[in-house]
């Protein structure tokens, strides 16, 4: 049988771990597998690009579990009802390539962008940072939010978005969870005063949510909302004065801001600063940015965080989703003998 998380347990585990603890939880997995980066099977996503969005598939392997995510990314659905993204996951036994858990992934994605998010942050903030800007108060929000105060302390929020709406609704979920808000102006508003700038919009345009006037020394940009090939936020004069941080740069000279570099614009990956080979944040007027896509071993992670945290809970159920006859040779023996209706 293969695990399997819907969403009703997504849900249900959710809250009652809560999402500060999971996404703790889920920075330990995290490091564990970029400390050991260099074991896994690594390429970029593949993307099937059309005029209403992106869908991908984004597969990895440490050579014992393999994992992929299915992943949607499309900028127009909320005007028309449906989500910006969403996703689903396996992990397979890589000895016999049985699938063995499976989970629904929109929640999961949001948790786990913001938990590398926060561990990027940790390792590349200010210290002491208490304010962060968001630009941007969609679906990725609250999760941002929560995790950058899960890792870092994180407590007081700068929110700007071009919708409203979506800023009434930032501030009704978080103001009761303890957050000290204000609601911006302008981005350039938004970031006045914060130590930590989060871009988290959809917009399948290369857009400038953030320009390079409004970036002070000192302050660490958590970019997550560019991710594909012709959509970014920010200007690009901002790369030139940051020291830029990504996760697989293959995909990210595809996928991220540093998109408009040239092949050779310096990054470091982030792995190398979390297994200790390079340095994070060096001075304290360095502007640090991770250029955030998402990459395969973050979902690896997060599914092997919720496989391991469900374990012995009556959060999953048991789904028959790999045919096994008695004889591995006599598959069509299932269907000369079917099983009653259920
Ligand atoms: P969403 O559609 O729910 O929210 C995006 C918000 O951005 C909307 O409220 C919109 O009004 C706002 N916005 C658009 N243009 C803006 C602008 N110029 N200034 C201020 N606000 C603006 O989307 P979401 O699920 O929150 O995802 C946000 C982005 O993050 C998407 O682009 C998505 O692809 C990306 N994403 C990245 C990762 C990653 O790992 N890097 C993971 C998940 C999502």
């Amino acid at each position: 049988m293969t695990r399997f998380v819907d969403v009703r347990n997504m849900v249900r585990w959710t809250a009652a771990q809560g999402p500060e603890r999971i996404v703790a939880g889920m920075v330990g997995y995290l490091e564990d597998d970029f400390r050991r980066w260099p074991v896994f099977d690594k390429s970029p996503r593949v993307a099937s690009h059309t005029p209403f969005g992106v869908m991908e598939l984004m597969p990895t392997s440490d050579y014992e579990t393999y994992g992929f995510k299915y992943v949607n990314g499309h900028p127009s659905n909320p005007a028309r009802g449906f989500q910006t993204v969403t996703a689903f996951g396996v992990l397979a036994d890589v000895h016999n390539g049985y699938p063995t858990f499976l989970a629904e992934m929109t929640l999961l994605t949001a948790l786990r962008t913001a938990a590398t998010s926060a561990m990027a942050a940790k390792y590349l903030a200010p210290r002491g940072a208490r304010t962060m800007a968001m630009i941007g108060s969609g679906s990725q929000a609250e999760f941002q939010a929560l995790a950058m105060r899960a890792v870092l302390g994180i407590d007081t929020l700068r929110i700007w978005d071009t919708d409203p709406l979506a800023m009434d609704k930032a501030v009704r979920n978080l103001s009761p969870l303890g957050f000290e808000i204000t609601v911006a102006s302008s981005a350039s508003d938004a970031v006045s005063g914060a130590e930590v700038i989060t871009t988290c919009t959809a917009d399948k345009a290369l857009a400038t949510v953030l320009r390079d006037a409004d970036v002070q020394p000192g302050v660490h940009l958590n970019a997550i909302g560019g991710d594909c090939p012709g959509k970014t936020e920010l200007e690009a004069a901002i790369l030139d004065r940051a020291d830029v941080f990504v996760e697989f740069t293959p995909q990210t000279r595809i996928e991220g801001e540093i998109q408009h570099q040239p092949a050779d614009f310096p990054v470091t990956e982030l792995w190398e600063v979390v297994a200790g080979a390079r340095p994070g944040r060096t001075a304290a007027d360095q502007i640090t940015l991770f250029d955030s896509v998402g990459f395969a071993i973050e979902d690896f992670s997060a599914l092997r965080y919720l496989r391991d945290s469900v374990d012995g809970t009556d959060f999953f159920d048991d789904l028959d989703l790999v045919a096994t006859p008695e004889d591995p040779k006599d598959l069509f023996g299932l269907v000369m003998s079917p099983l009653p209706v259920r």
